[in-house]
């Protein structure tokens, strides 16, 4: 797209730049990641919100978006993120996708598959991607400051080494878009459904891509949440910018996405960063931040440091308390994603008119383009009756 903008500056030193990141900046433990504090830290209380995805235990409500239809289907969306990567979690304690990579990968055969030219064997590489689900990919060399120092271990609820082998020098990072009505209705047990289904086809897509790899051959390792940071790979590979609300900001579905990655053996090669104006966007906007219940979303500046330990230090970044989001997520029983819905980015990109507003962000007439956003109402929570009575 003609918008934006191609960082020509190396992926690891972009990010150095833009994040301002010191030499005390460690690796993150994910023994510190919110979810997994739920489990040994009394300071963050999870109640019943796990439970509630367990189909015999959620307590359905009253409440408009949260009544047995909504959870039936919210919990039927994880249905089988939960099923394959808890398949392990009695035995060994590892909840794929979350706490540790996927292991369901058949071997390869012996001999490897002659490369094309590194361009084509790229190419065909990312149309392989999009045919099993993404709806974008990049590929960044694999940058060890966003691999996790340790993983958690949900049997022993403490951390563990972990393991990907050095001469996996890339990643490819899969964007996968949500539901763009369904995120209309955040915060609700139905809008989850957006959440679910989009880990759903990330597990689908990660998978069968590192499946594809091994069959050419070569090695690879599909990951969702774990294992490393998605967001700072994704914007080495050039898929998006970080947000203010501390999510990636795609040119394609704005911030309506979940992030799966790959990592490789295989030779391919890397993208560009590229910007298109959301940091200067997010600068004068605030909407995330504003309607955020609970004030987890810094107003103002970049931060020096995180609010808490479930956050990275050493690097300059507009960083969300996780303790006060994951604490209104317990309150409600299901996840919230208004930061998401209000984001001015999150459009449906299929309309010409939205990629204009997005062209608008990223010019000096970006103040007016907030305006219109406002007087045209976008961002507002659509009742999650008027979902299911749309079809
Ligand atoms: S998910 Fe909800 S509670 Fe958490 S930061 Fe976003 S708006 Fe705030
Ligand atoms: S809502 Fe506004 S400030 Fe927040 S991430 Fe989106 S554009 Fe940036």
């Amino acid at each position: 797209m003609f918008f934006k903008k191609t960082i020509r500056e190396a992926s690891n030193q972009y990010l150095d730049r833009l994040f301002d990141i010191k030499s005390s900046f460690q690796r993150f433990n994910q023994k510190y990641d919110i979810f997994n504090r739920a489990m040994w830290d009394d300071k963050v209380n999870p109640k019943k919100f796990f439970i509630s995805y367990d189909i015999a235990n959620y307590a359905p409500k009253k409440a408009k978006g949260f009544d047995h239809w909504d959870y039936a289907f919210r919990n039927a969306s994880w249905h089988m993120t939960d099923v394959v990567g808890e398949y392990n979690l009695e035995s060994e304690g590892k909840v794929e996708g979350f706490t540790d990579y996927y292991s369901l990968h058949t071997q390869g055969p012996p001999m490897k598959a002659e490369l094309k030219t590194p361009e084509e064997t790229t190419a065909r590489v990312k149309q392989a991607a999009k045919m099993f689900g993404a709806g974008s990919v990049g590929i960044c060399e694999l940058d060890q400051r966003w691999i996790y120092s340790q993983h958690f271990n949900r049997k022993i609820e403490d951390a563990q080494p972990l393991d990907i082998p050095e001469d996996y020098k890339y990643a490819i990072v899969l964007i996968i878009p949500m539901d763009y009505n369904l995120s209309k209705t955040f915060p609700a047990a139905l809008s989850g459904a957006a959440t679910g289904l989009g880990y759903g086809v990330g597990l689908l897509a990660a998978n069968t891509m590192a499946q594809f790899i091994t069959n050419l051959g070569y090695n690879a390792i599909a990951s969702l949440n774990d294992s490393a940071l998605s967001i700072p790979m994704a914007i080495e590979a050039g898929l998006g910018e970080y947000g203010r609300h501390g999510l990636l900001i795609t040119p394609e579905f704005g911030p309506n996405i979940r992030i799966a990655k790959i990592f490789t053996d295989m030779p391919l090669i890397p993208d560009q960063p590229v910007e298109f104006g959301v940091r200067k966007f997010c600068e004068i906007c605030n909407h995330c931040a504003q309607k955020c219940p609970v004030k987890a979303i810094p107003m103002g500046q970049a931060q020096e440091e995180p609010p808490n330990i479930s956050s990275l230090s050493g690097i300059k970044k507009w960083t969300t308390n996780a303790e006060k989001c994951f604490k209104f997520w317990v309150g409600m029983n299901t996840d919230c994603a208004i930061c998401i819905r209000v984001c001015p980015y999150n459009k449906d990109y299929s309309k010409w008119w939205n990629r204009l507003g997005i062209m608008l962000a990223n010019s000096p007439l970006r103040k007016f383009m907030l305006w219109l956003d406002d007087r045209l109402g976008f961002g507002q929570r659509k009742a999650p009756t008027e979902w299911w009575n749309k079809n």
